[in-house]
Order: structure tokens, then C-alpha cells, then sequence
């Protein structure tokens, strides 16, 4: 009898990703099968090179708006595709409202047919411009529908709708993460996300473009703290938001200003106008993560960003 027999299968859309190739790393560890899902819109075949070969690990390259058909055992879906950086998003938004909408439905639909768990990567997005801060999980948040990253945010809110209407409906075991701000080894250079723009500028010693005055705020989570609050919240009994991020909370003026610590580069700071809708402050409340999973973060943001800085060094 083969052991790939009695190992969990796990399925990750978007498992091309940043994140989705970092869970799928987590999950080999763990024993579990991996069958990746994914259409490569944002997400790039060198995260998952090193995969090549490996017998519990499978790529399929597909639009999960379309139907997905995964033949066998199927225990956990994880569904992580979805654009996720702003410039991403506004580029592309409508496939990144229907893979909110369609492709969660999708998903789930392939977890209820395999009597799998199901996992939705949700966002801090949810809460929007927020009018309480730090943000909580009973917060319900404060999003321009037809705003430019209504299309992102809305797109995530219909996703946490449909999979409660599962659970509630259906019975199903699902769960929710609302994700704030992660870094860390894998994000594209180029994804126009704050932590590889500024370490890219600096790497390339070029101006740091900050948006607006720099006043807003942000809270910055190591990529390996996360995916251990998300394994932990699959593996629970819990189905409502969990909110996973580090709550270390900073300007983007003071997050330019670490930067330029840390690289030791000696580059101005340069004012770009402020995208519309982007949110004054985040930072997320982990009472509910530290209660229900024991999780919290554990990796300081000096050795996340000399990690980050260390796989960027390479690359610019
Ligand atoms: P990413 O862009 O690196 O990865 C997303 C992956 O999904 C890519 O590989 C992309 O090709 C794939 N994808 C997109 N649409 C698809 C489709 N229709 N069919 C199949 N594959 C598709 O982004 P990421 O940072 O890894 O984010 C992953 C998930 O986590 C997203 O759902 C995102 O909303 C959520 N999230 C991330 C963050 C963060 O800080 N990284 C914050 C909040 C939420
Ligand atoms: N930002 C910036 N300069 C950049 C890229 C982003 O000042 O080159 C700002 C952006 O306006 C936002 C914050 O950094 O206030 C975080 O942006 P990011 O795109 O990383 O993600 P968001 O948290 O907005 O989804």
C-alpha cells in the first residue's frame, strides 16, 4: 500500500502565489498532499519551482471562476486566489471580482462535493477605511462599494457572505481569516505592494515614493507567523472571522524610515499623490487569534525585513 494513501489531501487556489506557495511548503511539512490550483495571473511559476518532482505535490494550471474538477480524496480546500495587491486589483477588476464571487463559489462547491474543510483567505480590506481602531472582528467596517478597491473589498465580503451561507446551509466546516498586511520571501518585486516598493527603491538606491504625507498607518506581519495562525484556525473547531496580523503598528513615513535603517542606503523621500479610498489606519485586534488559537506573532520586524531584504538583494 502506497502512504500517499493514508496522507490528507489538501487543495490551495492560488497555491502559485506568495502566500498560497508558502502554505503549500507548511502543508508538505505537515504530510499533507498538495494539488495547486492556479492561472498564474499574479502568481509565478518560481515559487514553486522547487516543487518540481515532488510525488505529493501536483500543479494545475486553471481559472478556478471555471467549474474545478479534482478527481479523488479531496480533505482540505484552501482558497487563496485572488489578486491581492492594490495595483494588481485596479489593473484587472473584474477577474478579481469574480474570482472573489464566482470562484469562491466554485471552491466551496468542490469542498462540499469532497466533504472537505473549507478556508477562505479573506482581507483586513473588509473593514475598509475603518472608523474603530484597532480593528476587531465584530467591526463591519466602513468600504466604498464603487470606489476603486470596491472591487477588491466587495469581492472579499460576498466571499465571507457565501461561506457563512455554506456553513449555516450546508453544515460546512469552514473557516475565515481576515489577513492584514504580510511580507516577507516571494513577493514580487514589482506587485507595487509598500514592503517590496520601498526595499526595491533602496536596494536600487532610488527615491522612496511615499503616498500622500506618509501618516497612515499600517501593521506589518512576517509570512511564517501567518501561515501558522492560518494552519491553527483550519485545524479548530471556530467558523467566524479571525483577524491574523501583527499588531506592531506604524507610519508609512517612520516604515520608509526602517527601511533606510535596515538597507543602510542613503536615498530621499519622495511625495506621490494618495490613492483614492486607502485607508488612514490599520491594525489589527488579535484578542480572538490569541483566545481561540494560542497564536500570536513571534518574529520580529528587524529579521522579517533583513529576511525579505536578503531574497530581494538577488533580484533588483
Ligand atoms: P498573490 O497575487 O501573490 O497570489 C494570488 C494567486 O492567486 C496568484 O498565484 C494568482 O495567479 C492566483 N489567482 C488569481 N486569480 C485566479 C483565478 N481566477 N484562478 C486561479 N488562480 C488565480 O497574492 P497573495 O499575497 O499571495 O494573496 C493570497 C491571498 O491572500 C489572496 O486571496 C489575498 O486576497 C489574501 N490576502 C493577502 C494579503 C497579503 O498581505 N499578502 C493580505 C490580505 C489578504
Ligand atoms: N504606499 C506608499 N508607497 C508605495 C506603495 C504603497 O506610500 O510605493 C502606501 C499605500 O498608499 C498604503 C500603504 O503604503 O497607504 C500600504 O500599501 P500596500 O499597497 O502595501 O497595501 P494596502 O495596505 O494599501 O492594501
Amino acid at each position: 500500500m502506497s502512504s500517499n494513501i493514508t496522507k490528507p489531501v489538501s487543495v490551495v487556489t492560488g497555491g502559485a502565489g506568495f502566500l498560497g506557495s508558502h502554505l503549500t511548503d507548511r502543508l508538505l511539512k505537515e504530510g499533507h498532499r498538495v494539488i495547486a490550483v492556479d492561472n498564474l495571473i499574479t502568481g509565478n511559476v518560481a515559487n514553486i519551482e522547487h516543487l518540481a518532482g515532488n510525488k505529493d505535490y501536483k500543479f494545475i494550471n486553471h481559472d478556478v471562476t471555471d467549474f474545478i474538477y479534482i478527481p479523488g480524496q479531496v480533505d482540505y480546500v484552501w482558497h487563496f486566489a485572488s489578486p491581492a495587491s492594490p495595483i494588481d486589483y485596479l489593473r484587472i477588476p473584474i477577474p478579481t471580482l469574480k474570482v472573489g464571487s464566482l470562484g469562491t463559489h466554485n471552491a466551496l462547491g468542490l469542498a462540499k462535493d469532497k466533504g472537505a474543510a473549507f478556508f477562505l483567505a479573506s482581507t483586513s480590506e473588509c473593514y475598509g477605511d475603518p472608523l474603530i481602531h484597532p480593528q476587531t472582528e465584530d467591526y463591519w467596517g466602513n468600504v466604498n462599494p464603487i470606489g476603486p478597491r470596491g472591487v477588491y473589498d466587495e469581492a472579499k465580503r460576498f466571499a465571507e457572505a457565501i461561506t457563512m451561507a455554506y456553513h449555516r446551509y450546508h453544515g460546512m466546516n469552514t473557516h475565515i481569516v481576515r489577513i492584514f498586511n504580510t511580507y516577507g520571501p516571494r513577493m514580487r518585486l514589482d506587485d507595487g505592494r509598500v514592503v517590496p516598493a520601498f526595499i526595491g527603491q533602496a536596494l536600487r538606491g532610488q527615491p522612496l515614493t511615499i503616498f500622500g504625507d506618509g501618516s497612515q498607518t499600517r501593521s506589518f506581519c512576517y509570512v511564517s507567523d501567518l501561515i501558522d495562525g492560518i494552519f491553527r484556525l483550519m485545524m479548530s473547531d471556530f467558523h467566524e472571522p479571525v483577524n491574523i496580523g501583527n499588531p506592531r503598528e506604524m507610519t508609512i513615513r517612520q516604515f520608509a524610515e526602517e527601511i533606510l535603517r535596515i538597507t543602510g542606503a542613503n536615498c530621499p523621500i519622495e511625495q506621490k499623490p494618495l490613492p483614492v479610498d486607502d485607508p488612514k489606519v490599520r491594525q489589527p485586534d488579535i484578542t480572538r487569534a490569541k483566545k481561540i488559537l494560542g497564536w500570536e506573532p513571534k518574529v520580529d520586524f528587524d529579521q522579517g525585513i533583513r529576511e525579505t531584504i536578503e531574497f530581494f538583494r538577488g533580484r533588483v
